[in-house]
C-alpha cells in the first residue's frame, strides 16, 4: 500500500520565506539570495516527507506567492497591462514579473494595478485570480516546474512527484477580461500545452503526476463536465509512461462520481476528512483499473487523526480493491495546517498530546499504514490520546452544552418586532435622519501596536498600559465630537485582532507561538484553537467601552464580533458539529452583550464580517448552514430589551442569494460595504424590501484615497433611491484600522458634511 502526500506549507517553520520576500520586495536582499531561502525550505519539507516513510512526495508545490499564479506564469497567461514590465525584466528576472502581476508595480515610471486575489475554495488561503481574454494563448512561458523536478529528483528519486492545477479548474478559477466568451471554452487550447509539459516532465524521469481539481466536487455545469471528460481523454491520447493523479478535496463528488471515476487516469484522490460518506458510492462505481488515494488524515485542523475510522475507511476500500490500488494520504495539500507541534513547547501537554500539524499529521499517514501492515501499539497509542481527549475536564463543561441543547425559540428573538423597536430607539437616541457612525476601529499607529506587544511581553504594567490606551481612546472620542459624528466608538485601541481580543477572554481557546498558516503572498496569520466548551468567566469589552461612554453625551456604541466570524477564523473542534460550537459562541457574545446593556450602554454591534465566506461549496448546503448561522446571530442579539439598538456589520458585497437571511438575523441597523459598487447590491436589498436599518458604506477604507463631499452624497443620493431614506445611515465600508490618520480625519469631515447634505436635500417621511 503506498502513502502519499499532496502538498506541504512552504512558508517555513519559522516563516523563512515571508521575510525573505519582504526583504527581496524592500531590496534589501538580492535574487539569489531569496533563490538560496526557497532552495532550503523545500529540501528540509523533501526531507521531513522522506523522514516520515511517505512514497509520493510533492515537488512544484512550492510557490514564492501563490500557487495559480504560479500555473498563469507557466501557460504564459500574463494580462496586457503588464508588458512593459515583461519588457523590462531580462531573462533570468521573471521573478519580478511574477511579483508585479501579486502586487502591482510603481516603478520606472510605471503604475501598473496587480491582479485580483480572492479566497481559495471554502478556505482561508487566497489565490491570484486568472485573467482570460478572448484569443487567449496559451504557452510554456516559466520553466521552474521542470528545474524544481530536477532538483527535486535528486534527493527523492522516482518519489518525486510533480503537482500542478488542473486544466479544468486552472480555467474555472479565473475570470473573462472581456465579454463575448466562456473561459471554459478555452479548454482546447489550453490541453496540448499541458500535455506538452507532462511529455517534458516524462522525458526528465517523471513516474507520477498531480493534477489538482479541486473543482471537479463542486456544482458543475454541463459544459463544465464535458471540459473535464475532454481535458482528460485529449491528455491520456497524448501522453504515456506516466501515471496521472487526479485529486479532489474540500467536498463530495456526490454527482460528479461517475464523471471522476471513469476519467482515463491511473488514480483518483477523494477526501475523507470533509466525506467519508462518499467512499461507498465511488467503491460502487469505480472501475477495475483505477487505484484511489484515500484523503483520511484532515489536512485542514490541527487534531490527531482518529486511526479507528481512518482504518475502517482504509478496510472498506482494500476488501473492494486489494491492498496495492490503494494510497494512503491527507486529505488535502497540508498548506491548510501549521507546521510543526513540536514548536508549541509553551503549551499545555495534555492538550498537545490531542493535536497534529503538517509534519506530524505525516507521521499519520505512516501509522496508519503500518497499523495496516500489523503493527497494533501504534493504534493502541492513537486510542489513548484519543481518550483523554474524549473524557478531559479541560473540553467539556456540562453547563455549556446544557445550554445549548436547550436554546428556546424566545432566546432567539428579539422581545418586540422590528417596528416597535425603532420607534423606541428613535424616541430614545434622537438620531438625526442620515446618522453618522463608523464601523469601530480608528487608526491603529505604530505606537499603539508597539504598547500592546510591550504589555504583552510584560515590559509595562498595566497602569502605564491602560492610561495610554485611555489617552487615545478619550482623543479619538474628542474628535469625533468636534466633527459631529452621531454615534460614537471607543476606536478598539485595546485590540490586536477582532477574534484573538476575545478568543483570549474567553474559556475553550488556546493559542499557538507558531502556529502560522499562509494567507496570502507573504501574509500569514495565526488562528485561535477552538479546544473545548466555550464560556466567558468575565466581562470582556465592559471596561473600556464603559470608560469610553463617561467622555461624552453622544451615544458610544459597544463593539463585539460575533459567533460565524470567531468561529470561522478559528481552527476549530472536531469532535462536535459546527453548529454545536457556534451557538457556545453565540451564548457567550450573548452574555457579553447584556453586560454591556446593563453597564447602560444603549447599542451594541455585533460584527458578522465572515458569515458569507462560511457558506459551503455545494448549494445545496447552503440553506442549513445560513439557518444554524443566522440562528447564532440571533441568540447573540436577542437578549437585550426592546429599547436596545443592535448594529451588525458586514464587510463585503454580494448579498444577492442570501438576502433573506440577512433579513432574518432581524439587526436593527446593519453596515455594509457599498462604496466601490457604486451602491449596486443596495438593489437586492431595496428588490427584497429589506425592512430594518442600513448603513451602505459610502467611503472605501481600502484605499488612502479621501473621497469628496458630493461623491459620498451622491451615493446617499443612489442609495435613497432605492431605499427608505428614513432608514439609512451613514459610515464608511469598514474599520479604519489600517488607515492613517490624516486621510482618516479628511475623509470623515466629508462624510459628516455628505450627511448634512443628505438632510437638507432629500427628504424623509415620517418615521411612524
Ligand atoms: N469592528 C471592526 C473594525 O472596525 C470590524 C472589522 C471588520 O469588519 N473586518 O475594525
Ligand atoms: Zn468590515
Amino acid at each position: 500500500m503506498l502513502t502519499q502526500n499532496l502538498g506541504y506549507p512552504r512558508i517555513g517553520s519559522q516563516r523563512q520565506l515571508k521575510k525573505a520576500c519582504e526583504q527581496y520586495w524592500a531590496g534589501k536582499i538580492d535574487l539569489k539570495e531569496l533563490n538560496k531561502v526557497a532552495r532550503s525550505i523545500k529540501e528540509q519539507n523533501w526531507q521531513t516527507q522522506l523522514d516520515a516513510g511517505i512514497d509520493l512526495i510533492p515537488c512544484n508545490d512550492f510557490s514564492y506567492y501563490d500557487q495559480v499564479l504560479d500555473t498563469s506564469l507557466l501557460l504564459g497567461v500574463i494580462p496586457k497591462r503588464y508588458s512593459p514590465v515583461l519588457s523590462q525584466v531580462k531573462a533570468n528576472c521573471e521573478i519580478d514579473l511574477y511579483f508585479a502581476m501579486a502586487r502591482g508595480y510603481q516603478k520606472d515610471g510605471l503604475d501598473i494595478t496587480a491582479m485580483e486575489m480572492t479566497k481559495w475554495l471554502d478556505t482561508n488561503y487566497h489565490y491570484i485570480v486568472p485573467e482570460f481574454t478572448e484569443n487567449q494563448d496559451f504557452k510554456i512561458f516559466n520553466e521552474n516546474i521542470f528545474s524544481e523536478y530536477n532538483v527535486a529528483k535528486q534527493h527523492l528519486g522516482e518519489k518525486a512527484k510533480p503537482v500542478l492545477l488542473g486544466p479544468v479548474s486552472y480555467l474555472m478559477l479565473g475570470k473573462e477580461k472581456e465579454p463575448g466568451f466562456e473561459r471554459i471554452d478555452l479548454i482546447k487550447k489550453l490541453v496540448p500545452v499541458y500535455i506538452e509539459i507532462i511529455n517534458r516532465l516524462r522525458l526528465q524521469g517523471v513516474k507520477w503526476i498531480q493534477f489538482d481539481e479541486p473543482c471537479l466536487a463542486l456544482d458543475l455545469s454541463k459544459k463544465e463536465k464535458e471540459a473535464f471528460e475532454y481535458a482528460y481523454r485529449v491528455i491520456s491520447h497524448g501522453v504515456s509512461g506516466v501515471k496521472l493523479l487526479v485529486a479532489t478535496y474540500f467536498e463530495a463528488l456526490l454527482d460528479n462520481t461517475q464523471l471522476a471515476v471513469n476519467l482515463p487516469i491511473t488514480a483518483l484522490h477523494i477526501d475523507l476528512a470533509r466525506a467519508p460518506e462518499q467512499l461507498d458510492e465511488v467503491l460502487a462505481l469505480i472501475p477495475d483499473y483505477l487505484q484511489l488515494s484515500l484523503g483520511v488524515v484532515d489536512g485542514r485542523n490541527v487534531w490527531k487523526n482518529d486511526y479507528e475510522k481512518s482504518l475502517a475507511l482504509i478496510h472498506k476500500a482494500v476488501e473492494k480493491l486489494g491492498a496495492d490500488r490503494v494510497i494512503i494520504s491527507p486529505s488535502c495539500s497540508l498548506l491548510h495546517s501549521p507546521i510543526d507541534l513540536e514548536l508549541e513547547t509553551a503549551m499545555d501537554t495534555e492538550i498537545r498530546n490531542w493535536m497534529a500539524f503538517a509534519k506530524q499529521k505525516l507521521t499519520e499517514v505512516n501509522e496508519i499504514r503500518q497499523i495496516m501492515e500489523g503493527n497494533t501499539t501504534l493504534l493502541e497509542t492513537n486510542k489513548a490520546a484519543l481518550q483523554s481527549r474524549r473524557l478531559s475536564q479541560k473540553v467539556h463543561q456540562q453547563v455549556v452544552k446544557d445550554r445549548v441543547a436547550s436554546i428556546t425559540d424566545a432566546e432567539a428573538s428579539r422581545k418586540s418586532a422590528f417596528p416597535l423597536r425603532q420607534q423606541l430607539h428613535n424616541e430614545r437616541f434622537n438620531l438625526p435622519s442620515f446618522p453618522t457612525t463608523t464601523i469601530g476601529s480608528f487608526p491603529q499607529t505604530d505606537d499603539i501596536r508597539q504598547l500592546r506587544a510591550r504589555f504583552k511581553k510584560g515590559e509595562l504594567t498595566l497602569e502605564q498600559y491602560e492610561k495610554t490606551i485611555e489617552r487615545a481612546t478619550v482623543d479619538a472620542i474628542r474628535w469625533q465630537e468636534e466633527i459631529g459624528l452621531d454615534v460614537l466608538v471607543h476606536g478598539e485601541f485595546e485590540r490586536n485582532d477582532m477574534v484573538e481580543y476575545f478568543g483570549e477572554q474567553l474559556d475553550g481557546f488556546l493559542f499557538t507561538r507558531n502556529g502560522w498558516v499562509q494567507s496570502y503572498g507573504s501574509r500569514c496569520v495565526k488562528p485561535p484553537v477552538i479546544y473545548g466548551d466555550v464560556s466567558r468567566p468575565k466581562d470582556m469589552t465592559v471596561r473600556w467601552s464603559t470608560f469610553a461612554a463617561a467622555q461624552t453625551k453622544k451615544p458610544m456604541k459597544g463593539m463585539l464580533t460575533g459567533p460565524v466570524t470567531i468561529l470561522q477564523w478559528s481552527f476549530v473542534r472536531d469532535d462536535q458539529p459546527r453548529d454545536v460550537t457556534t451557538n457556545q459562541i453565540a451564548f457567550a457574545i450573548r452574555d457579553e452583550v447584556l453586560a454591556l446593556e446593563q453597564a447602560g450602554i444603549g447599542i451594541v454591534q455585533i460584527d458578522e464580517a465572515a458569515i458569507r465566506e462560511g457558506l459551503p461549496l455545494r448549494k445545496a448546503k447552503h440553506p442549513h448552514y445560513l439557518d444554524w448561522a443566522v440562528k447564532a446571530f440571533r441568540i447573540t442579539a436577542s437578549g437585550v430589551q426592546d429599547k436596545t439598538q443592535i448594529h451588525t456589520h458586514m464587510c463585503y458585497s454580494e448579498f444577492n442569494n442570501i438576502i433573506a437571511h440577512i433579513a432574518a438575523m432581524d439587526a436593527d441597523v446593519i453596515t455594509i460595504e457599498t462604496s466601490r459598487s457604486q451602491m449596486e447590491l443596495l438593489e437586492a436589498f431595496a428588490h427584497f424590501d429589506y425592512p430594518n436599518e442600513i448603513g451602505p458604506g459610502v467611503y472605501d477604507i481600502h484605499s488612502p484615497r479621501v473621497p469628496t463631499t458630493e461623491e459620498m452624497a451622491s451615493l446617499l443620493a443612489k442609495a435613497a433611491d432605492l431605499l427608505p431614506a428614513r432608514n439609512l445611515w451613514v459610515n464608511p465600508d469598514c474599520g479604519l484600522k489600517t488607515r492613517k490618520w490624516p486621510e482618516t480625519k479628511a475623509a470623515l469631515q466629508n462624510m459628516v458634511a455628505a450627511a448634512k447634505l443628505a438632510r437638507e436635500q432629500i427628504s424623509v417621511e415620517s418615521a411612524t
